[in-house]
């Protein structure tokens, strides 16, 4: 099954994905983890991506597909993936159709999570993570056991640097300006699967898996 998942940051994509990538036992593809270990490791491509992302812009489309071009031909994404926050632009996308058409593959649902401007401000301000395992927490619809503390190992949690509320709004409009013409571009297709993702995790997820075994 390869899947995409597409809406505004902090729409849920990444909780989703773990749901997903359980259910179908294929790997979650995550550009915004991928650069964020980058950036921890200290390598040339976190370096030159941190800025970007600190800012709340989107990393050059080239740098993006560099990474990916890479990460679709492993192995482990031989029997399908879930991609998370990307493609984020028309031209990722177009440079995505060109890399599954040279392994021979294609998109099977592009799943669009529809959220509302507001709750993503409540929802992105109010998401903490964890700094060693990475688990993401929300102090209002999902605190942690002890305050501060991830409940799987105890690390501290933090903030990112770019869900402070200005960065949030810069955020949103590339969101609106570079990232919606891609659900165009794949509602052309007759791939995209429109999910209301106000709801609870539980609901968007049975949904979800509504939508791509039905
Ligand atoms: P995310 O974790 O998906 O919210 O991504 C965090 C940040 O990483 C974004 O605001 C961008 O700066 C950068 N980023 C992640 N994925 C992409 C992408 N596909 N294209 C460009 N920038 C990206």
């Amino acid at each position: 099954m390869r899947l995409l998942l597409i809406g505004p940051p902090g729409g849920g994509k990444g909780t989703q994905a773990k749901y997903l990538i359980d259910h179908f036992d294929i790997p979650q593809i995550s550009t915004g983890d991928m650069l964020r270990a980058n950036i921890q490791n200290s390598t040339d491509l976190g370096g030159n991506a941190q800025k970007f992302m600190n800012s709340g812009q989107l990393v050059p489309d080239s740098i993006i597909l560099d990474m990916m071009k890479e990460r679709l031909t492993d192995q482990d994404c031989d029997n399908g993936f879930v991609l998370d926050g990307f493609p984020r632009t028309i031209p990722q996308a177009e440079g995505l159709d060109y890399l599954l058409k040279s392994m021979k593959e294609q998109l099977d649902h592009v799943i669009v999570m529809d959220v509302p401007d507001n709750l993503i401000i409540t929802r992105l301000s109010n998401r903490r993570s964890c700094k060693e395992c990475g688990q993401v927490y929300n102090l209002i619809f999902e605190p942690p056991a002890i305050a501060g503390k991830c409940n799987n190992c105890g690390e501290d949690l933090f903030l990112r640097p770019d869900d402070n509320p200005a960065i949030i709004q810069q955020r949103l409009t590339v969101y609106h300006q570079q990232t919606k013409p891609v659900i165009k571009y794949y509602s052309d297709q007759g791939l995209t699967d429109v999910i209301d993702s106000k709801g609870t995790i539980d609901e968007i997820r049975s949904n979800i898996l509504l939508n791509i075994t039905s």
